[in-house]
């Protein structure tokens, strides 16, 4: 859930690191800090509750000082946003920093054990404990050297992690871990940086290696980089990749916000998503990790798809796209219930995963569960390489290009975009979608980022002017039927994320089995109502709503009479097959989440108490 930057080479460790730690930002930003080695091998440590910006304040004297550091942005598990429980973290003897991402689950036992032996505690966390931990080896005898502690202290803990380590009598050696957290390092000329993503270190080099799942690595200039494995200490040879990340695809580009531009993404990303997979002209979808493995999706009993949060959302689309099209039952369960249920699975189950991040820790358990019981595992991440991306037995990355702003976007649309092809696919060949459906499916799913963009140009402006008249909101319901129930639930997540105010999604009809208690002149209702997928029942649910005086806001398809007219605020989306209508209905609804937050002033990229990769449960 958090930033780590390291860094040991030729430039200035301080800007390196502080400008890597705003990269990282959006992992995790209640506090922030910084160590460095001076120039008489001693750890300088600054850190400080609070974003980056609050730790350069009080840091500017650390620049130009040293070349190898590491820093860290925090997303607190263990003991509140303090300076204090900050990291890096120091041991007892002052001589080893450490900077960690995940928990430490048995941090409390170790923690008895270590006070026991008279070490003494500055913060809450569980950090502060793996630290010590090492010095803990290393008092034990003289001759465990640093790395071989950290290796063994390593071996006592249980949870996640991605930690970076140095040691003040080790000058030069930055020495790193993980299990659970991601982990990058960085190989320049004559410079190495470690990061929890690549993004830190992108207009330096094209080359890294992706730490993998129990393995650490003691990293200096003197002997490059060492891989070893946690558990045994076996060599590992390293694998270098070629990074296809790009400076301008994690820079704001003249928007206000990440956010923003990411949403003003989506026909280039869903278009992404679509690339070399979508061939119209010759009707096919060319998707190798479902044609591959095309008998397992064939005799599966059902397709159980796991997720969280947002891709959760995308999930239960795709349980009405799987079902309407391909025919094959689908459920759709939160990873986090799923792990902990007993759920039965067999091996004739087929599970997919959905999650932007790829390092979803809820979902990678609950994979992790149903591999083991035989199960095929198929994943739909964003993040190349990721830890859910190694893991399954196949799956299909969505392409939308790394998502910065906390809240999704663009990266839901690529997932709905994924769920559909996988729609699609499947039916066309187990023939329960039809050669010409198909060919008419797929040359207006080609279309999408076409509408899209037409939805962006002509919603945008009309979106923000609603917004003005919602910012001190407290209530929203947000209604939709059929396809448009989850794109519901969806724009609810959206608006409570990062405007803070509360918002329920709905099924439209469900309105009248309870929340219709709440409706009454101050409650805005934002509807989903499309042409095509139950349009008559929904305006029944919307004079329901009328007759109690509810304020709505009506998205509707363009030329629409009936629901417009009942309707306070109307905004029109193009027509499309229902299939497709929660992908273009989205993008408005993402608008008016976001321009409200912004008139409220709250800060949309890094919403409070929020984190965007969810590494720990
Ligand atoms: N568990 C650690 C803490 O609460 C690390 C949290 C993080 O990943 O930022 O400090």
């Amino acid at each position: 859930m958090c930033g780590i930057v390291g860094y040991t080479g030729f430039q200035d460790a301080y800007d390196i690191v502080i400008n890597g730690l705003r990269r990282l930002e959006y992992r995790g930003y209640d506090s922030a800090g910084i160590v460095l080695e001076d120039g008489n091998n001693k750890l300088e440590v600054e850190k400080t509750k609070g974003k980056v910006d609050d730790l350069v304040k009080i840091s500017e004297g650390l620049k130009g000082t040293s070349k190898i550091g590491m820093g860290h942005t925090r997303w607190a598990t263990h003991g509140v946003p303090s300076d204090r429980n900050s990291h890096p973290h120091l041991s007892n003897n002052n001589k080893i920093a450490l900077v960690h991402n995940g928990i430490i689950e048995n941090y409390d036992t170790i923690k008895t054990m270590l006070t026991e032996k008279g070490f003494t505690f500055k913060s809450e966390t569980d950090t502060e404990v793996l630290v010590n931990l090492i010095q803990y080896f290393m008092d034990l005898n003289s001759e465990t050297d640093f790395p071989t502690a950290v290796r063994y202290a390593l071996n006592e803990v249980y949870g996640a992690y991605a930690i970076t380590v140095m040691h003040e009598d080790f000058p030069g050696v930055l020495v790193v871990g993980r299990l659970g957290s991601p982990l990058a390092i960085g190989i320049g000329e004559k410079e190495y940086f470690i990061a929890s993503d690549a993004s830190p270190f992108v207009e330096f080099t094209k080359e890294a290696i992706y730490l993998e799942e129990g393995h650490m690595a003691t990293i200096s200039l003197e002997n490059g980089v060492d891989i070893r494995t946690i558990n045994d200490n076996s060599k590992i040879k390293p694998e270098i990749q070629e990074l296809k990340l790009s400076l301008e695809q994690i820079e704001k580009g003249g928007y206000e916000h990440f956010m923003l531009k990411e949403i003003f993404e989506q026909p280039k990303s869903v278009h992404d998503t679509m690339r070399g997979r979508l061939l119209v002209d010759e009707g096919v979808i060319k998707m190798a990790g479902i044609w591959d493995h095309i008998e397992k999706f064939k005799n599966a009993n059902r397709i159980i798809i796991i997720a969280c949060g947002t891709s959760w959302h995308a999930g239960l689309i795709g349980e009405y796209l799987i079902e309407e099209y391909a025919r094959i039952p689908v459920e759709v369960e939160y990873a986090s219930e799923f792990r902990y249920r007993n759920p039965i699975i067999t091996d004739k189950d087929v599970v997919i995963a959905i999650s932007q991040s790829g390092e979803t820790a809820d979902t990678m358990a609950a994979l992790k569960l149903a591999k083991e019981k035989g199960a095929f595992i198929y994943g739909i991440c964003n993040v190349v390489d990721s830890s859910i991306a190694r893991i399954t037995d196949a799956g299909s990355y969505t392409h939308a290009g790394p998502e910065i702003g906390v809240a999704s976007t663009k990266a839901f649309t690529a997932q709905l975009t994924i769920l559909t092809l996988i729609a699609f696919k499947l039916g066309k060949h187990n023939g329960n979608l039809g050669n010409a459906d198909f060919m008419s499916l797929i040359a207006e799913l080609d279309a999408i980022p076409k509408r899209i963009e037409d939805v962006l140009a002509s919603t945008n402006e009309l979106v923000q002017d609603i917004a003005k008249d919602f910012v001190s909101t407290t209530n929203f319901l947000y209604l939709g039927r059929g396809y448009n129930y989850p794109a519901a639930l969806e724009g609810a997540l959206k608006l409570k994320e990062i405007s803070y105010i509360h918002a329920e999604g709905y099924p439209a009809a469900e309105m009248k089995h309870g929340p219709i208690a709440l409706i009454d002149e101050n409650m805005p209702i934002v509807i989903i109502a499309p042409k095509k997928g139950h349009y008559d029942k929904i305006v029944s649910n919307v004079q329901e709503i009328k007759a109690r005086k509810g304020k709505i806001i009506a998205v509707v398809n363009k030329g629409d009479t009936q629901v417009s007219a009942m309707a306070d605020y109307v905004i029109e989306i193009p027509e499309t097959s229902e299939c497709f209508s929660p992908i273009v209905a989205s993008v408005p609804l993402q608008l008016l989440a976001y321009y409200i937050a912004v008139y409220r002033g709250a800060n949309v990229d890094q919403p409070r108490n929020l984190a965007k990769s969810v590494t720990v449960e």
